[in-house]
Formats: C-alpha cells, sequence, structure tokens
C-alpha cells in the first residue's frame, strides 16, 4: 500500500470530535440532566462538519476573538487562515439559563446529537458582518439573509458528536475526511483534485474536471449536499446525474464521488477559501476554482473568488487552486474551450444559461448533446417532471 506523503490537515492536526464507546455511553448519561437547546439546519451540518475534522482545526463554534478575527482579517486568532465565522447563534430568551462554563446538549429537534461546553457567551454586531463576510448588507443576499433571521447571542466552546444528524441520505457517499484520506491512499493517489459543486455536470464541468485530472493521481467530485437555494437542482437529483456521467464518461480508478454536508452560504470569494481549506482537510492536495465561486446575484466579481487567493501566501492555505475560465463547446474547433484556448467568435459557441436550462428541463426537453450529456439531460428532465408533479 502506497503510505507516500499525504497533506497535512489545516492546523496540523484532523480533529476527531466523535465519541465512541464508553466514554460516548457516558456522555449520553450525563447528559440527561443537562440544559438543551435546538439547532438550526445549518448548526447540525456545521456541528458535524466541526466532529469529524472538515473544519480542522476548529473543534468547537468559535469564540469572540477567533470571530471577531475571522470577520476582520480572515484569520483565528492564533493566526491561521480561517475566512468564515462558523458560530452557534441562538435566542437571546433561550439562552438566559446558560451560563459561561456550562455544559448543553445540542439537539436537532428530538434527537441528541451532542453537547457542548459553553465558555463564551457573546453579542455580536450583524450588520458588520454582513458588510465584511458578504460585502454586502442587503437582505436580498441569502446568505445576509439567514444572518439577520438568526438569534442575537453567540455560544463559543468545544463541542462532541454522540449521534450523527437525522439526514443519512446519501450513506454511500458520506466520506468523513479521515475515511477519504485513507481511500486516496488505498488507491495509491498522491495529488487529488477536489471539485465543488451544487450543480449537474454539464459538457463544461467535464472539461474542467478532466482537464485538471491530466496533472493529478485523482478526482474527488465532492458535491454540496446541504442546504442550498431554490433555483439549485435537488441533491437527489444531482447525484442521480452524477452516477450517471462517472459510469459512462470517467474511468472508475481516477474518481471517487462523495457528499459534502456544508450549508451553501454564498460568501463567494471567502467561501472560496473556506471550501479550499476544507477539501484539504478531506485530503485533497488540489482544489478547482471557477468564475464566480459560491457567487449569487452580481454581488461578487467575475473573478473574486479567484483573487482573494493572491491575498495569502500559498503555504498559508496549503492546498493548490487551480483556475478556470468558463468553458463551452466550440463548433469550429470541434471540442469543449474557453476563452484562452478558442480564436471563434461567439455565434460559434454553443452557450445556454442557467435560466435556459432549466426552462428547457421544465418542458422536458434535453439542451444539446454539446452542452449536456444525454444520459445526464434524461436525468435532469425527470427531476424536472417529479419535482413539478409535487408541487401541483
Ligand atoms: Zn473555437
Amino acid at each position: 500500500m502506497n503510505t507516500g506523503a499525504s497533506i497535512s490537515p489545516h492546523g496540523g492536526t484532523l480533529i476527531s470530535r466523535v465519541l465512541r464507546g464508553v466514554i460516548r455511553e457516558a456522555a449520553l448519561e450525563r447528559a440527561r440532566d443537562l440544559p438543551g437547546i435546538q439547532l438550526s439546519p445549518a448548526s447540525v451540518s456545521d456541528l458535524e462538519l466541526i466532529a469529524v475534522g472538515a473544519f480542522s482545526p476548529l473543534a468547537g463554534f468559535m469564540g469572540q476573538a477567533d470571530y471577531q478575527s475571522v470577520v476582520e482579517t480572515m484569520h483565528l486568532a492564533n493566526g491561521l487562515v480561517w475566512s468564515l465565522p462558523i458560530t452557534l447563534p441562538a435566542e437571546k430568551g433561550t439562552t438566559d439559563h446558560i451560563g459561561e462554563g456550562d455544559e448543553i446538549v445540542l439537539y436537532e429537534e428530538d434527537r441528541l446529537l451532542g453537547l457542548m461546553t459553553v465558555e463564551e457567551k457573546f453579542g455580536y454586531d450583524k450588520v458588520r458582518e454582513a458588510h465584511e463576510v458578504f460585502r454586502t448588507t442587503e437582505e436580498a443576499h441569502p446568505g445576509v439573509a439567514r444572518l439577520y433571521a438568526q438569534g442575537d447571542v453567540l455560544l463559543g466552546g468545544p463541542v462532541t458528536l454522540l449521534n450523527r444528524p437525522k439526514d443519512r441520505s446519501f450513506i454511500e457517499f458520506r466520506h468523513d475526511p479521515a475515511q477519504a484520506r485513507r481511500m486516496f491512499a488505498e488507491r495509491g493517489w498522491r495529488r487529488i483534485v477536489g471539485f465543488q459543486t451544487r450543480n449537474p455536470i454539464h459538457r463544461a464541468h467535464e472539461y474542467i474536471q478532466k482537464s485538471a485530472l491530466e496533472i493529478v493521481d485523482g478526482l474527488f467530485l465532492h458535491p454540496l449536499v446541504g442546504e442550498t437555494g431554490p433555483d439549485d437542482v435537488p441533491a437527489d437529483v444531482r447525484i442521480r446525474s452524477y452516477q450517471a456521467i462517472l459510469r459512462d464518461y470517467y474511468p472508475p480508478e481516477r474518481v471517487i464521488l462523495g457528499v459534502f454536508p456544508a450549508t451553501m452560504r454564498y460568501a463567494g470569494p471567502r467561501e472560496a477559501i473556506f471550501h479550499a481549506i476544507c477539501r484539504k482537510n478531506y485530503g485533497c492536495t488540489h482544489f478547482i476554482v471557477g468564475r464566480d465561486h459560491a457567487g449569487v446575484g452580481d454581488y461578487y466579481g467575475t473573478y473574486d473568488a479567484q483573487l482573494i487567493f493572491d491575498e495569502f501566501r500559498p503555504e498559508e492555505i496549503g492546498i493548490t487552486p487551480l483556475f478556470f475560465e468558463h468553458a463551452f463547446y466550440c463548433k469550429k474547433c470541434g471540442t469543449v474551450v474557453t476563452a484562452k484556448t478558442c480564436p471563434h467568435d461567439r455565434e460559434e459557441h454553443v452557450y445556454l444559461s442557467g435560466t435556459q436550462v432549466r426552462a428547457m428541463l421544465a418542458r422536458g426537453e434535453a439542451p444539446p448533446p454539446e452542452f449536456t450529456r444525454p444520459e445526464v439531460a434524461q436525468i435532469l428532465i425527470q427531476g424536472y417532471q417529479s419535482s413539478n408533479a409535487e408541487e401541483a
């Protein structure tokens, strides 16, 4: 087996806060007498990702020093790069009985998920966070809207996970960072490129993934399946479409499909850094950053998610970003190209906007095969038709 050097997790140690065996039993026993709070879906997701090490070096929800430092400087208080606040918001009224130093239970509805030692309880400035993190204070931005709607106090402190969240869909693809690292090692991969997506794979994405795969050993296709927006294709339809394209068009020994159960924040450039660092924790050495990565509307400039990497020294991030242009099929070139590789006019290019594609699929129409593989189009059309049937 190849035991070659694998990339270090962010901060040097893969965090594990998942309790097992007798330690877990003892924690469950203790939990009976402890006060508890309900987590939002976003906090449920954060808790699991902290516990499995996807957010290494975080071992809990951020305290005030880390929170302030991340919001203002994109670094943790200890100087390590970290671009998004990972906080546990709570309503004032529901936390009056919780004091600093208390141990509390974290619930997802009736399900006990974990324990937290509340080291800090502090107020924060939502407008300032919105301005710094999302570069806008407009409530029309989905990330800002969620921030404004959440509780007014933040609880900071280390967590442990006793039970996994309720949603275990796509279980065969839920590889924790330690498992993903093991799978890469078993395949003898030393250079692994991570691909973040919340969309189906069209020919353009296939081209980008395969271009990257030419220079590394393996592709970790890692779609986000946590909370996404109303315009995003439902996760189960996307997963079926990934399975179809991987089966027919990718060498199986070069690709691993995993799911990333994170909440989409739409923080554009800051989220691109965050997504890269998380994938480093999963063991990726390279990460694909497209134009407008994790963007929404026109809140961010086309290249902002790529340019932000220049604000850090490469060794501060650790994982190597690979920047890609938009790709499309060119009739003259007879292949998928980008503005970097094709000299022809726009009329030679097969280009459809997201809105156009959605409209076609909803009508039961397959996009041209130069745009979407027919196997993928079929699954997307079925997905649209069944989701419309549910709404009717
Ligand atoms: Zn061309």
